[in-house]
C-alpha cells in the first residue's frame, strides 16, 4: 500500500477494518498553514469507542497472546519498514494536518521510527528474574502484558509520540486503542493500516479518532481498559487520573513544562545561543521540552541577548511544505490568540519585546496562524509567562547573578519536564545537574532524548518514563511466583 496524501476521507480501524462512526458523524481536519479543510474524519462516539476496546479484548485474549517475542519482532520490524517506504508521504501528511515544517516532520518520524524499531528488538528481551528466599523456596518473577491499553496523544508531534506509546505497549504483548488528537488525526490511520499491511492480528491496532471530551473520556473511563498512557496538557491528565481512580486502573502522564536554559558566564556562546535559538522556536515552541525559561547570568547578558535576537531574526517562518522553513504555523487560530496573548501579558507585567511580538506573513497563506519567533527580555521568575505554559514561539529571558539564585528560580515552578545548562565548568554542570528537579537535564547541548533514553517529569510534568526500556515497566506488571522446593511436607499451624 502507498499513502494517498489527496485521500478526502479517514475511517476508524477496528478489528483491522475501516469503518465509519456508528453515528455516521464526521469532523473536519484543517491546514493550520492555509486554513482550508484536507480532510473529513470519522468522530469516534462512546458506542465506537467500545467496540474498538472489545477488538482489542478479543485480540489480547486469543490472537495476539498466541504470538511469540520472535514474531512480535518481526511484525514491528515489518511496520517500521513500511513506515520507512512511505516516509516521504507520511512527512507530507503530517506537515499538512499540523502546519510543521517539513524538516521537522522527517526529523520526528524517523525518531519514531527508530523507538518502534529499537522496542522490536525489546520484545524478544522480556526477562524476569530470581530473587534471594529462605531454604527451601525458589522465587522467580514473570513480566507479563497489562492487557487493553489506552493510548491518547496530542497534536504537537503526532506520529512520533503515537509509536513512542505503541512500541513498547506491542513489545510488551499488550493490544492498543489509539486516540490521537482532534487536531491530527490523519497519520494515526495511515499508521494503522499499514499495520494491518505488515500483518498484525485484528483487534491488536485500533484506531479511533474524535475530540476529547467525548472520544478521549469514553476511552479513559471505559471499564474494559486496563491502562491509559496519556501525552497531553497537565489539566487533561488530572482528568484522566479523576477516572482512573475508581478502578486504580494504570496509568502513566507525560504532561506539560516549563523548562528553563541555565547560560552561565563561562558558557560556549558560540554553541549556547544557537541551540537556545532552537530549544524555543523549534516547532515553533509548541513543545513540551521547550527551553521557554532562558536564565542568563548578568555579565553576559547584554551579550547573549544580543546575538540572540540577531540570530532568531534569521529564522524563515513559511510553508510547512518549503524544505527552507524553520518555524511553521501554530495548530489553531484559537491558540495563536492564546500564545498572543501571553505576550501583552508580559509586555503589561514590565517586559520588553526584543524581538517579534506579533503575526508573522506568509506569502501565499493568508489563511495562516503564523506568529513572529519572540523574546520577552527583562523578565522576572514570578512573571506568568515565567510561570505558565505559552506553547508558542516566545522566549522569556531572565537575568541572574549567582548559582544557588539561578538553582532556586528554575526549580520555582510547578513542571519538572527538562533543563539544559551551559557552562565550561565541570563540576558546576554535574552540582547543578543534580540540583535541578527535572526529569531530564542535558548539558551543553540541547537535545533531549535519543531513542533509548529516558524521558519523563517531575512534579506536574508527568508519571513514569519513555523512550528508554523502562517503558517497559510502564506497560507490564510484574508477577512474583514462589514456590517450594522442600522435602518435608508444609504445615503453617505445625498441627501435624
Ligand atoms: P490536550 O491535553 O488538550 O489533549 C491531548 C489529548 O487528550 C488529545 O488527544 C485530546 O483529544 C485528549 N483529551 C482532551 N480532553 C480529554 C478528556 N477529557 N479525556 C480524555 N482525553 C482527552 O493537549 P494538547 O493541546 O493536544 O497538547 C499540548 C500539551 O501536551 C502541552 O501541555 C504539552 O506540554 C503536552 N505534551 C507533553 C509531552 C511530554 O512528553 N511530556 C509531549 C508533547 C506534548
Amino acid at each position: 500500500m502507498s499513502i494517498d496524501i489527496e485521500r478526502r476521507t479517514y475511517p476508524l480501524i477496528i478489528g483491522n477494518e475501516a469503518v465509519e462512526a456508528m453515528s455516521g458523524k464526521r469532523f473536519q481536519s484543517v491546514n493550520p498553514a492555509t486554513g482550508e479543510t484536507i480532510a473529513e474524519v470519522a468522530f469516534g462516539g462512546a458506542d465506537d469507542v467500545d467496540a474498538a476496546v472489545q477488538a482489542a479484548r478479543a485480540s489480547f485474549d486469543s490472537a495476539w497472546a498466541r504470538v511469540s517475542g520472535q514474531k512480535r519482532n518481526r511484525l514491528m520490524m515489518g511496520l517500521a519498514d513500511r513506515l520507512l517506504e512511505n516516509l516521504d508521504a507520511l512527512v507530507t501528511l503530517e506537515a499538512r494536518d499540523i502546519g510543521k515544517p517539513v524538516s521537522s516532520v522527517r526529523a520526528e518520524i524517523y525518531q519514531g521510527i527508530s523507538e518502534l524499531e529499537f522496542f522490536a528488538g525489546a520484545s524478544t528481551k522480556l526477562d524476569g528474574g530470581t530473587h534471594g528466599t529462605p531454604h527451601g523456596f525458589l522465587n522467580y518473577t514473570l513480566r507479563e502484558p497489562i492487557g487493553v491499553c489506552g493510548l491518547i496523544v496530542p497534536w504537537n508531534y503526532p506520529l512520533m509520540l503515537t509509536l513512542r506509546k505503541l512500541a513498547p505497549a506491542l513489545a510488551a504483548g499488550n493490544t492498543v486503542v489509539i486516540k490521537p488528537a482532534e487536531e491530527s488525526p490523519l497519520s494515526a490511520v495511515a499508521l494503522a493500516e499499514l499495520a494491518i499491511e505488515a500483518g498484525f492480528p485484528a483487534g491488536t491496532i485500533n484506531v479511533v479518532t474524535g475530540d476529547g471530551p467525548t472520544t478521549g473520556a469514553s476511552l479513559a473511563e471505559h471499564p474494559d481498559v486496563d491502562k491509559i498512557s496519556f501525552t497531553g496538557s497537565t489539566e487533561v491528565g488530572r482528568l484522566i487520573l479523576g477516572a482512573a481512580r475508581t478502578d486504580f486502573r494504570r496509568v502513566s502522564l507525560e504532561l506539560g513544562g516549563k523548562s528553563p536554559a541555565i547560560i552561565f558566564d563561562d558558557a560556549d556562546l558560540d554553541s549556547a545561543i544557537p541551540s537556545s535559538v532552537w530549544s524555543i522556536y523549534y516547532s515553533a515552541g509548541q513543545s513540551c521540552d521547550a527551553r521557554s525559561r532562558i536564565f542568563v547570568q548578568r555579565s553576559v547578558y547584554d551579550a547573549f541577548v544580543e546575538r540572540f535576537v540577531a540570530l532568531a531574526r534569521t529564522l524563515r517562518v513559511g510553508d510547512p511544505l518549503d524544505p527552507s522553513t524553520h518555524v511553521g504555523a501554530l495548530i489553531s487560530p484559537e491558540h495563536l490568540e492564546r500564545v498572543a496573548g501571553y505576550i501583552e501579558s508580559g509586555k503589561a507585567e514590565g517586559a520588553e519585546v526584543a524581538l517579534g511580538g506579533g503575526r508573522a506573513a506568509v506569502d501565499g497563506h493568508p489563511g495562516g496562524n503564523f506568529l513572529q519567533p519572540t523574546a520577552l527580555i527583562g523578565c522576572s521568575n514570578d512573571m506568568r509567562v515565567a510561570q505558565e505554559e505559552i506553547f508558542g514561539p516566545v522566549a522569556t529571558v531572565i537575568p541572574f547573578d549567582d548559582e544557588s539564585e539561578v538553582v532556586a528560580a528554575a526549580n520555582d515552578s510547578v513542571y519538572g519536564l527538562t533543563s539544559t545548562i551551559w557552562t565550561r565548568d565541570v563540576g558546576r554542570a554535574h552540582r547543578v545537574a543534580g540540583r535541578i528537579k527535572s526529569g531530564v537535564v542535558t548539558i551543553n547541548q540541547p537535545f533531549t532524548v535519543f531513542p533509548g533514553t529516558p524521558f519523563g517529569g517531575y512534579k506536574q510534568s508527568g508519571w513514569g518514563r519513555e523512550v528508554s526500556l523502562d517503558a517497559l515497566d510502564e506497560f507490564t506488571e510484574q508477577k512474583s511466583v514462589l514456590v517450594y522446593t522442600g522435602d518435608r511436607p508444609i504445615d503453617p499451624f505445625r498441627l501435624g
